[in-house]
């Protein structure tokens, strides 16, 4: 097939030419971002590979559909950046990469709350000024800390694995189906109000939809205990910024790591080291000692890049040849309240 590849880096060139040796897709590397301004250069163009703020909007897709693409190939999990059902009106197929490696996300997401909660960051820029002091670097045990996890899925299974059974937290754990594997180490399913109310770190694993969206805002903060940790590595619309800014201000959260960001599309993958950064919510995030943000790099491993550049490719390939989607999905797989994501 005929595909262009869009916000494609080094690392995406790299691992989809690498899979490629077996699939012999035609594949063109672009730099631009796909959204409704970008989307006519995917005109003649079989298929579309896409990331995670690339927009797929209505009108892109319908660009994209008049121009002759027939399916959209995200490389990643997540597809809240891609109208579904225009994709459907528009005769366009949506594929995915559901599961790639949910270790590395969640081996990151523990190793932020560390880096975060043991000032290692702050520790490394000082030492690196010959400042050896240890002021201002008091950290917290783990062990015994009571933390939330809001979505087991995939990821947040392992994340609460790593803290139960290896650092012996007390995990509360929130989704809409219980994993019994979980329980059985002592993982405690509450709901979610609980888990928000009584946790003193909570992580974010659930994916990002109507019910999510600003799960932490004003009112999960005010009944909040005092100095919570909070770590997303998953969507950044889960938590509302203005809110999370208030919240620090105060004191009322005692630390924040965030992976990912609400406005992360104007920001992230991009080097901006030269430019004037113009979300001045995003600047204010960045000037509180207790926050730590990385730019959307916990998938960020050999082995996750390798898992979705052939699993991206093979989605390709059973569209070529006709065979069923297994990993497609659909407008209904958005999850409304009370339902499993697909
Ligand atoms: P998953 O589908 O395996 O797990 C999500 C879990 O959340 C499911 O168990 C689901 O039942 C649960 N859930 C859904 N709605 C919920 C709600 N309202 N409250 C509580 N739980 C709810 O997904 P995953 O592979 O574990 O990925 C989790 C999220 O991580 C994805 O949505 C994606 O946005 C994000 N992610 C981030 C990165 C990164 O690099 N930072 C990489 C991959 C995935």
């Amino acid at each position: 097939m005929k595909i262009a590849v869009f916000a494609a880096k080094s690392y995406d060139r790299q691992f989809l030419t690498a899979a490629n040796a077996v699939f012999g897709h035609q594949i063109d590397f672009l730099e631009a971002r796909l959204d409704a301004d970008t989307a006519r250069l995917a005109q003649g163009y079989d298929g579309v590979c896409v990331f995670v703020n690339d927009r797929l909007d209505a009108a892109a897709l319908r660009i994209l559909a008049d121009g002759g693409t027939r399916i959209v190939a995200l490389r990643c999990a997540g597809f809240n950046n891609v109208d579904l059902s225009t994709a459907a009106a528009c005769g366009i197929a949506v594929v995915r990469v559901p599961a790639y490696s949910p270790h590395a996300v969640a081996e990151f997401t523990v190793g932020l709350l560390l880096t975060l909660d043991r000032r290692i960051a702050r520790a490394w820029a000082r030492v690196r000024e010959n400042n050896f002091a240890l002021d201002g670097l008091i950290g917290r045990n783990l062990h015994g800390r009571a933390v939330g996890v809001v979505g087991t899925g995939r990821i947040g299974a392992i994340v609460a694995r790593i803290l139960r059974a290896g650092f012996g937290c007390e995990v509360l754990a929130s989704d809409l189906t219980p994993d019994p594997a979980l329980e059985a180490i002592g993982v405690r399913y509450v709901d979610r109000g609980e888990l928000l109310s009584t946790s003193e770190i909570v992580t974010l694993h659930c994916p990002l939809t109507p019910d999510t969206r600003h799960l932490i805002d004003a009112r999960t903060i005010a009944a909040a205990r005092d100095g919570l940790i909070l770590v997303n590595t998953s969507r950044g619309a889960l938590v509302d910024t203005s809110a999370l800014i208030e919240g620090l201000k105060s004191r009322k959260i005692g630390g924040v790591a965030l992976d990912v960001y609400e406005q992360e599309a104007d920001l992230f993958f991009e080097d901006l080291s030269n430019e004037i950064i113009a979300d001045d919510a995003f600047q204010r995030l960045l000037t509180f000692p207790n926050v730590l943000i990385t730019g959307h790099q916990a998938f960020l491993t050999e082995e996750a890049l390798t898992s979705i550049a052939q699993t991206t490719l093979a989605n390709l390939a059973d569209f070529e040849a006709g065979r069923p989607l297994t990993n497609a999905v659909h407008a209904e797989a958005v999850v409304r309240p009370g339902t499993r994501q697909a």
